[in-house]
């Protein structure tokens, strides 16, 4: 199936296109600049910015793929989770262009979308390749997921991407890119975070610090017999609060901060305990397959540790193209492509925004 897929629940308004697996077009434009004073998103900005991008970002999609909004089966669009107003903003639009051109509507969930985004391939051009409805790659057996964004940080098993979602386990407190945004404001590095340290970290020593590994210890983590309370959990407060620490005593010595170091041993920290975590609760649920997704799924040495701790576990890894990790229509599209395919019915027009959506309500 062609599907619109419509994205507004945080700050970047993306519109993609995909036929099927096949990506056509992936138009994203951000208000994170606006917001990068305040040091976060403000969620009227962001809502604000998704009315005036919305329109010419449909424009350039659409002519990238090179349909119009007539051609497509489906649109389907975020209904949560996200902030509430600029959800809003996306349903408002989709809705209407779903009444005015008669197309069936999808209300899907972000976190899902992040994860379907793996199944997608870059167009080929070649008549009756994949695409069709007939042409949908189908999810091998046994496949999670790893979710790993600026709101949450779930390992999931994934029956289904349509109809089953499980919750394996989850932070107990930030998540991996809110330490990544809060560790960088910590260090003087700006909004957003993430590819501030990802950039810092590229000159520091990664062992110059020993960062904690939140939830490690034995009393949560048990053993595979004896599984802790959070054995599959992670948390991610402590290791912010020792960057911050760190960052004192340097302060209150006089002496310069070592940003590079303490931002490459913060990344090592958040990417041991991630990979780690995610691997075992893989190997012990019968997972072969990882998808990762979300924003933080762009950070190389996460994408590096991951991919060897995979392989050395026999789990097969499978790594979104950087410019598909952040928010973007795309994924959503391509959420909203299986559902098609796999004959979920429709959503109806009155559907609302759902800004605490949890993982396991893919569609609404
Ligand atoms: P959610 O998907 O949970 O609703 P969100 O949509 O705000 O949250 P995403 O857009 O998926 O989050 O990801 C944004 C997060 O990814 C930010 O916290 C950002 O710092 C982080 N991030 C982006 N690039 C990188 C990177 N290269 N390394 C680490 N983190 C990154
Ligand atoms: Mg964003
Ligand atoms: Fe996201």
């Amino acid at each position: 199936p062609l599907v619109l897929g419509i994205e507004t629940s945080c700050d970047e308004t993306g519109i993609g296109i995909v036929r099927g697996t096949e990506l056509l077009a992936n138009i994203v434009s951000s208000s994170m600049e606006e917001h990068a004073r305040f040091g976060g998103v403000i969620p009227e900005i962001a809502a604000r910015a998704h009315l005036e991008a919305f329109v010419p970002t449909l424009r350039r999609a659409l002519d990238t793929a090179g349909i119009e909004l007539r051609d497509v089966d489906a649109i389907a669009v975020t209904a949560g989770p996200g902030l509430s107003g600029a959800l809003m903003v996306g349903l408002s639009a989709a809705k209407g262009l779903a009444l005015a051109a008669e197309k069936p509507l999808y209300g899907v969930n972000h976190l899902v979308a992040h994860v379907s985004v793996g199944l997608l391939t870059p167009a080929s051009h070649s008549a009756g390749s994949a695409g069709g409805a007939s042409g949908m790659a189908s999810l091998p057996e046994n496949t999670g997921a790893l979710l790993v964004s600026g709101g949450h940080t779930e390992i999931l098993r994934v029956g289904s991407l349509t109809s089953d979602v499980q919750l394996l386990g989850s932070t107990i407190d930030d998540a991996a890119g809110e330490a990544f945004d809060k560790t960088a404001r910590l260090l003087g590095l700006g909004y957003p975070g993430g590819p501030a340290i990802g950039a810092a970290a590229a000159s520091g020593d990664p062992t110059a610090f020993r960062f904690p590994r939140g939830l490690t210890m034995p009393k949560f983590e048990g053993s595979a017999q004896a599984p802790g309370p959070h054995r599959h959990n992670w948390s991610f407060s402590g290791l912010k609060t020792a960057v911050a620490r760190a960052v004192e005593q340097f302060e209150a010595a006089g002496r310069p901060v070592p940003v590079a170091d303490i931002a490459a041993s913060f990344q090592e920290a958040v990417v041991d305990v991630l990979t780690g975590k995610a691997v075992r609760a893989a190997r012990e649920h019968g997972i072969s397959t990882i998808l990762l997704g979300g924003g933080v799924a762009a950070n190389q040495r996460l994408r590096e540790l991951l991919a060897q701790r995979c392989e050395a576990a026999g789990i097969e890894l499978r790594i979104p193209d950087v410019s598909l990790c952040t928010d973007n229509g795309a994924m959503v599209a391509s959420l909203g492509a299986q559902l098609v395919a796999a004959g979920i019915a429709p959503s109806s027009l009155q559907i609302p925004a759902d800004s605490s959506q949890p993982v396991q309500r893919i569609s609404v």
